[in-house]
């Protein structure tokens, strides 16, 4: 079993990188907003909870974010592990989670912020199969896999995108540091582009586990 999270800033490719390393690795890609969505569209008790605080404008409660991980790591039936995007955000999130054992977590580390300023900037999103690409990337506008128009996502600029990396730097590198002391962060250069992220992650995982059935 393989039990990580991915932590990065805004733009660092979390989306797509969780998806190929859940795609390799024969895992289950856990993201807190569609965990979320599901719950509440399921109507459970703890999505009509997590509802009611949306629907005021309030953040759901720590506790049950990781309540809501929990309930998706129980199914993992046919998967080797679960990689969770976007959790722990905080420390506080990160003390909750203690009892989900992970492994470890890769850090999509951007020391350079403009590359991710810019790629948010340029950031094109479809609306139908949830495709994230750019406008350098595709100049038609169109989307390659499901023929939908391309959108720009609602809070992709740059005062949203600004505020997001300033939370990363104030909440969530503090998490990335917690995990490096116990011996259990993989940090990754995310400013390169999208295979060589890719392969550099696959080598970290590898060796990590090749070392951690070792002990
Ligand atoms: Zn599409």
């Amino acid at each position: 079993m393989k039990k990580m999270v991915v932590l990065g800033p805004p733009g660092s490719g979390k989306g797509t990188s969780t998806r190929k390393i859940a795609q390799f690795f024969n895992l289950k890609r856990i993201t807190v907003g569609d965990a979320i969505k599901e719950e509440i569209f399921k109507k459970t008790k703890l999505g009509q909870i997590m509802f009611n605080f949306t629907k005021d404008g309030h953040f759901i409660p720590d506790e049950m974010v990781v309540k809501v991980l929990q309930k998706q790591i129980k199914n993992l039936k046919g998967f080797d592990g679960f990689i969770i995007d976007t959790a722990p955000i905080n420390l506080e999130q990160k003390e909750i989670m203690k009892n989900l054992n992970i492994d470890c977590a890769i850090l999509l580390n951007i020391k350079n912020f403009d590359v991710v300023r810019e790629r948010i900037l340029k950031r094109l999103m479809c609306p139908k199969c949830k495709l994230v690409t750019s406008k350098t990337e595709n100049k038609t506008g169109i989307c390659p896999n499901c023929g939908s128009n391309l959108e720009k996502r609602y809070d992709d600029n740059l005062k949203v995108v600004n505020k997001r990396i300033n939370q990363y730097l104030e909440k969530t590198l503090p998490v990335a540091k917690a995990f490096k002391k116990e011996g259990k962060l993989l940090t990754i250069n995310a400013e390169e582009n999208r295979e060589k992220v890719f392969s550099q992650i696959k080598a970290k995982i590898n060796k990590f586990f090749a070392e951690k059935s070792l002990n």
